[in-house]
């Protein structure tokens, strides 16, 4: 008999940010892989004697090869396992998702998505910023800073589309990105903020401009992981207005 995958949304790291169904998978799983950007916390959820494997991949550090955690799942499940492939946030924002759906549909295997709350979403959340707002963003583009060939994302048309701008993985590449953002039309005065482990009690984050954010968070040693927000909703984030004693996106909204 055959065993199935479910790709599991371990929410950004609070892990009161699970749902309910990831941990009723996790209470029956009899393998667990984790990423490492998931909380360890939540292994508590985990059967005493499933077998748990560790396969984080954080950029310059030894990785475990994605071929590698591609067998690990389809064997389990072809000897007939339940698998829990635990993953940071939501297992289709970023991190490979996608490419482990498609290598275990190809092997035959069985796989069900579990959503989870994304870090591009829960980080800013936990400051009081919300992704869209009727008043100045009527999007959000979700989007990594460290994409494959370093080049493909038109950053002026980001620039140009007044979507809130979430970037993940965008520590090491921020003033490329900010340059690229300021040559395609973005003021530099446009509100923006970093979100270091957020959710999590080791929580950091400077709120700044698009112009200033790159010096601040290397002044406030903000570092991966790290969600970086640009757009007139971070104006909104509640060290921003404590400092400025200023109200969100008004200035925008009476401009538009
Ligand atoms: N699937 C994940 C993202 C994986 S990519 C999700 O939905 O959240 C990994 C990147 O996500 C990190 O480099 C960082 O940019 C971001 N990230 C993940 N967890 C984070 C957290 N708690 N705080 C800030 N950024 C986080």
């Amino acid at each position: 008999m055959n065993g199935k995958v479910y790709l599991i949304g371990a929410g950004p790291g609070d892990p009161e940010l699970i749902t309910l169904k990831a941990v009723r998978i996790l209470q029956t799983a009899d393998i667990v892989l984790v990423d490492d950007l998931v909380n360890p916390a939540l292994l508590q959820h985990a059967r005493h004697d499933a077998r748990i494997v560790a396969v984080g991949k954080r950029g310059g550090c030894k990785s475990t090869p994605q071929a590698f955690i591609h067998k690990q799942m389809i064997d389990a499940a072809r000897a007939g396992g339940l698998v829990a492939r635990l993953k940071g946030g939501d297992p289709f924002m970023f991190g490979r998702g996608g490419e482990e759906m498609e290598a275990l549909r190809r092997a035959g295997v069985a796989v069900e998505v579990v959503s989870g709350v994304t870090a591009g979403i829960a980080a800013p959340a936990s400051l009081g910023v919300p992704v869209t707002h009727r008043d100045c963003a009527p999007g959000v583009t979700f989007i990594t800073g460290h994409s494959r060939d370093g080049n493909e994302v038109n950053w002026a048309a980001l620039a140009a589309s007044r979507t809130t701008l979430v970037i993940y993985m965008g520590v090491k590449t921020l003033p490329t990105i900010v340059a690229q953002l300021q040559a395609g039309g973005l003021a530099a005065d446009t509100p923006a903020l970093a979100v270091q482990s957020g959710t999590l009690s080791r929580q950091r984050q400077v709120v700044a401009t698009l112009a200033t954010l790159a010096a601040a968070m290397t002044a406030a040693d903000i570092g991966s992981p790290a969600i970086v927000v640009i757009g007139a909703v971070a104006g909104l984030a509640l060290s921003a207005m404590q400092a400025a004693g200023s109200a969100c996106c008004d200035g925008v909204a009476q401009a538009a």
